[in-house]
């Protein structure tokens, strides 16, 4: 752990820990510019799972910000968003993988990426990696063009020291990277931080 409290995910790697409701969970991009792939599973049953498809159809919108819940494929809030200093987060895109950066980027021998990383980081929890959906992807810059629907990934919106606060809405298993795609954070691998504070406890 670092100062105040904040844990560090180091680059291109991942974690997974656990939620108790009405707990609060801050990401922070420390340089800047470094994307944050984050999943969360019912703590009691594994099969309710972060839902990209439902969270958006029940926006209308594809970027959230603060406010704004985060639905599980049962339709139940699994965390809102409660603090938000960037306002641009992507939750259309699958997590960065070994195949991603087969397809996209022609690498030989690819990393395993944000899928493998998450994968690793949810097994102790009996979480396989065909179960893992879209992450919500912290600080992923996704713009889309709104005629075409043609979207492309662009550097993050994030400065140093930008963050994004969820407050968990149900007991939780939490998974979260450091993502590992190079276009994905301009061009650059770099750490993630995040900080828990436990509900009923001051900061
Ligand atoms: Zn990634």
């Amino acid at each position: 752990m670092c100062a105040e409290g904040r844990h560090e995910i180091a680059p291109r790697s991942g974690v997974a820990f656990t939620l108790d409701r009405g707990d609060r969970l801050t990401v922070i991009d420390p340089r800047g510019e470094q994307v944050a792939d984050l999943l969360a599973f019912n703590r009691h049953d594994t099969d309710e799972v972060l839902s990209s498809g439902r969270t958006l159809d029940y926006a209308s919108r594809i970027y959230l910000t603060t406010g704004d819940p985060l639905y599980s494929n049962r339709s139940n809030v699994l965390l809102r968003i409660v603090e938000d200093s960037v306002g641009r987060h992507d939750f259309l895109l699958t997590p960065c993988s070994a195949d991603t950066f087969r397809i996209i980027y022609g690498d030989a021998d690819p990393h395993r990426g944000c899928f493998g990383n998450l994968a690793a980081a949810l097994a102790p929890y009996g979480i396989g990696p065909d179960r893992i959906p879209v992450a919500f992807n912290c600080f992923m810059n996704v713009p889309v063009d709104g005629t075409t629907g043609t979207f492309h990934v662009a550097p993050p919106l994030s400065r140093a020291g930008d963050h994004i606060t969820f407050e968990a809405q149900a007991d939780l298993i939490i998974g979260l990277t450091a993502c590992s795609a190079l276009q994905s954070n301009n061009g650059s691998f770099k750490p993630i931080h995040y900080r828990i504070v436990r509900a009923g406890k001051a900061a």
